[in-house]
């Protein structure tokens, strides 16, 4: 059948609040959802994510830098966010868009504090990041009492919340270490609430820990991956339902002989007669060049068909001999969480990346 946009990311509205419902429905009652909607909302389209979201009544919103925050603002977003990776030059930025920083460094809190207090204002609301093993952002527990110190020397800063990430929760081989993890937090947690006088905000859980530890819920869990329909382990994901559906289309059917070859260098050579279906998407749209010579595949008209040779920047071709297929007929390259998951694997990465991959030429269609 004709499809009408060439290649598109569909995105499901719906399926998205069942997510964040399922997500919920997980959770004790006072327990909040942060939405992680970083890189695109992990490709999807952050601004029709947001406002659904904002709509369904999500308590905050994160995103990794300051100019994903912007996007947000300027599309008239007002639920808190918080922003995950801040750089020493954003102070500006926060303070015009109400962008919420991590603060995760002794050099990044005395920048914020020093200009904050140039500027004149008071308790501007941060976030404090502690490092519990990723060893990738934050402080430790022992800068505690130092860091203390330095927040409550003048008025420029109200700490909104405290957090940290884990390891490895969806990995019950390390459930140990998770359970150190989740110990070592609600130690600093304890710390800092002896040193101020008013509530934070405690958040530990990304989406598999929050499906994997209830103990580690505290007030607030940040979900990313599950609100797009992905639990990391199939008891989940089969409770999920997919968000983002990727179509193309066939632009062209050749029929080569054998010895005749497809694509660059060559890449397949015919042994047989061989029909071929060039679809309109490449690396520079998200289909790394792992996905060449037959490790990824697209579904057409119900069948698989392997992706032929390597991939181009603009354009791959599939093996569609066996496959009743006309010139025009949409294709999917994945609209389940199933086919994503398989094509990872074949291409040894994960859902995260083949859905982050997606690059913004792709249109992005919100239903
Ligand atoms: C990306 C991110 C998350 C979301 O993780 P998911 O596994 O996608 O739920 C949560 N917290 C932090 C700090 C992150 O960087």
């Amino acid at each position: 059948m004709d499809q009408p946009y060439g290649t598109y990311l569909s995105v499901n509205l719906k399926a998205l609040v069942h997510n964040y419902n399922f997500i919920k429905s997980q959770l004790q009652k006072p327990t909040q959802v942060l939405a992680v909607i970083k890189a695109f909302a992990y490709g999807h389209e952050s601004v029709g994510i947001a406002k659904k979201l904002e709509q369904e009544g999500i308590a905050y919103f994160a995103v990794a830098y300051v100019a994903e925050g912007i996007t947000l603002r300027k599309a008239g977003i007002k639920t808190p966010i918080l922003v995950l990776h801040p750089q020493i030059i954003d102070v500006e930025a926060c303070l015009q868009y109400q962008l919420e920083p991590n603060i995760y460094s002794f050099k990044l809190l005395e920048i914020f504090q020093s200009q904050l207090k140039t500027k004149g204002k008071k308790l501007f609301k941060i976030h404090l990041k502690f490092n519990t093993g990723l060893n990738r952002l934050g402080f430790k527990r022992t800068d505690i009492s130092h860091l203390m110190a330095q927040i409550k020397q003048d008025d420029t800063l109200k700490i909104q919340s405290v957090f940290s990430h884990l390891v490895a929760s969806e990995d019950h081989d390390l459930k140990a270490f998770t359970l150190g993890q989740i110990a070592q937090y609600t130690e600093i947690v304890g710390d800092i609430q002896k040193e101020i006088t008013y509530p934070f905000i405690r958040h530990l859980a990304n989406t598999s820990g929050t499906l994997n530890y209830p103990e580690a819920h505290f007030d607030m869990v940040r979900t990313g991956i599950g609100l797009y329909g992905y639990g990391n382990e199939d008891k989940w994901t089969n409770q999920l339902q997919n968000v983002g559906s990727l179509y193309s289309v066939i632009t062209q059917i050749h029929t080569i002989q054998a010895g005749e070859s497809v694509g660059y260098n060559r890449g397949f050579i015919a042994e047989k007669t061989v029909r071929t279906a060039t679809i309109p998407l490449g690396h520079a749209d998200g289909i790394p060049r792992t996905w060449g010579k037959g490790k990824g595949f697209i579904g057409i008209n119900g069948k698989k068909a392997p992706l032929l040779g390597n991939v181009c920047m603009d354009m791959i071709m599939v093996d569609v001999t066996d496959i009743s297929c006309e010139e025009g007929d949409a294709v999917q390259v994945f609209d389940n969480q199933k086919t994503v998951e398989e094509i990872a694997e074949n291409v040894g990465t994960i859902s995260y990346e083949l859905l982050t991959a997606i690059s913004q030429r792709v249109p992005r269609i919100v239903i």
